[in-house]
């Protein structure tokens, strides 16, 4: 199993209260967690309620370490709802991302020389967005809560 998969990723969404929002409680997330985060959507003021909403990556126990912290800080955590969908023009069965999918939701069909995508198995982890040469593979985010 490659090094990717064993990553864990979660996508959460944070609120923070105006006094949080000046402080780095997320950059601490690498330091104190040794995570990497990716910022999906943020709208940060100073002096006001603050809203990201992130991708952790790491291991799970970190994970959930980092998001106890967040917590311990006031901000609110809430899980991001996310699903994975292939954009059938762009998509050339190449089968790269048959390889890394941990789940087998991406599969070739030899008879058929292409790739199938089984949205039942899809677990959402975006590895498959990683790899598509031509970004067939899109991460849909929900809003959440703003
Ligand atoms: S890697 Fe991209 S282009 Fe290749 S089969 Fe998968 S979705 Fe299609
Ligand atoms: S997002 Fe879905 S299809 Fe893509 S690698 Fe993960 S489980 Fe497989």
């Amino acid at each position: 199993m490659s090094e990717a998969q064993k990553e864990y990723r979660k996508n959460i969404h944070l609120t923070f209260p105006p006094e949080v929002s000046k402080d780095p409680v997320v950059c601490n997330l690498t330091r104190l967690f040794d995570l990497t985060f990716n910022i999906l959507k943020a709208q940060i003021t100073p002096r006001k309620e603050g809203y990201l909403t992130l991708e952790l990556v790491g291991s799970q126990d970190n994970c959930k370490k980092a998001i106890d912290y967040l917590k311990e800080h006031d901000i609110a955590v809430s899980p991001v709802d996310q699903r994975i969908s292939r954009d059938e023009v762009s998509c050339m069965h190449c089968g790269m991302c048959t390889a890394i999918c941990p789940v087998d939701a991406l599969r070739m069909n030899w008879q058929e020389r292409n790739v199938t995508f089984d949205t039942d198995r899809c677990t959402a982890c975006g590895l498959c967005t990683k790899v598509c040469p031509v970004r067939a593979m899109h991460v849909e985010v929900e809003n959440g809560p703003w």
